[in-house]
């Protein structure tokens, strides 16, 4: 690989060019049979906007329309953060949860190239990104298509740990675990009730369990036995109010970080300018001499930093699915959609919504002594942190 810097790399990079401007004809050519829709335009294969983690992108100079510039003709493994797309993946496979690789990352710095701990979120979604199996989707008139694209499997680089085949394999059961709700393994060994973690004794604030001793489930307080309740009754009583919940459409609203606002439009305008000033340069008569010609190199690499660095602020700012609608849809049925909802996923419901600050709060089971009368509903309590 040609180090752009490096001034006598010159007939490489010319070299690579013209291999990459080969290549991207070719998957032109797909992309128009495919489509059949109008992507014939000169940038249709080459890899645009964002680089993909574990990527890194390739510049060299070529002719478009009698006009020489600097533009991205590939997009390559990147030899020091590709081995992480390869451990994310295995780990997954492995049944890590997205949530402990973001700690264990981060604990070991290992960041976005803007400098940004990835989230159990963002780890997610690399997940799914067709880019590391050389794929490119293209999205028009909201129909979905595959093509090849012209660079690589992420695993396509001298001395990956794996090779590119097996990675595609890795790839798709990723793909398959992560669509298939019920074998999720989001915390193995959690429980088989939806609501036990939702659960608090109000005498001791400790978990509640479910005791399947006597001949109707009930559950008790777990490491002093303070109050005993019938499970039956409960759960009808909590999910009445979770389902009373889950039917309003305004909780799936999107969700804005509370630095939102008016830090985004921070973050917007200097993008725009960034974006210009780029396509500029992109476009910009090739300048006479060697040296000149780096230095131009050097002004796309630094300014591609800095717009990846903004693209990855303003996607931190802009409002997001609230967490609920990434767990449940709304829309009608809701009480066989629920029934046929994943444990797990109920599990995780119950506590985004039954917890001190949640929207519902904490559900603590009393004493009968302490209650009004034995009836359940006289016999819960829900404690909300105000
Ligand atoms: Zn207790």
């Amino acid at each position: 690989m040609f180090d752009p810097r490096n001034g006598g790399d010159y007939a490489d990079l010319i070299d690579e060019s013209v291999k990459a401007m080969r290549a991207s004809a070719l998957t032109s050519e797909r992309v128009v049979r495919a489509l059949n829709a109008n992507l014939n335009h000169q940038d249709g294969a080459k890899p645009q906007g964002h680089i993909p983690y574990g990527f890194q992108r390739e510049y060299a100079m070529t002719k478009v329309k009698g006009k020489t510039a600097m533009r991205p003709v590939g997009q390559m493994p990147d030899p020091e953060t590709a081995p992480l797309v390869i451990e994310l993946f295995r780990r997954v496979k492995s049944g890590h949860s997205f949530l402990s690789i973001a700690r264990d990352w981060d604990k070991r710095t290992i960041t976005s190239r803007g400098g940004i701990p990835f989230s159990a979120q963002s780890l997610r979604a690399m997940c799914v990104r067709k880019a590391y199996i050389g794929k490119r989707v293209h999205r028009e008139d909201g129909e979905v298509f595959e093509f090849d694209a012209s660079w690589p499997v992420i695993a396509d680089f001298p001395g990956s740990p794996m090779k590119p085949a097996a990675f595609v394999t890795l790839f798709k059961e990723v793909g398959n675990l992560l669509a298939d709700p019920a074998r999720q393994t989001v915390n193995p060994g959690a429980g088989k009730h939806e609501y036990t973690g939702a659960l608090k004794c109000d005498v001791c604030s400790g978990p509640i369990k479910v005791s399947t001793k006597t001949t109707v489930p009930k559950y008790t307080c777990r490491d002093q036995g303070c109050v005993v309740i019938n499970k039956e009754g409960v759960d009808r009583v909590v999910q009445g109010v979770v389902l009373g919940y889950l039917v309003r459409e305004d909780v799936y609203a999107m969700v804005a970080p509370a630095d939102g606002g008016a830090e985004l439009e921070a973050v917007r305008s200097p993008l725009a300018a960034k974006r210009a000033e780029l396509a500029e340069l992109e476009t910009a008569p090739r300048p006479q001499g060697a040296r000149a010609k780096v230095a131009m190199l050097d002004m796309i690499d630094e300014l591609e930093g800095e717009i990846t660095e903004l693209e990855e602020r303003e996607t931190r700012l802009t409002p997001g699915p609230s967490p609920l609608a990434e767990l449940f849809d709304h829309g009608p049925d809701i009480e066989p959609r629920w029934k046929a909802t994943p444990v797990e996923v109920k599990r995780q419901i119950a506590a985004l919504l039954l917890s001190t600050d949640g929207p519902l709060g904490q559900v603590r089971v009393m004493r009968v002594a302490d209650s009004e009368s034995d009836a359940v509903t006289d016999r819960l309590r829900w404690v909300t942190t105000d």
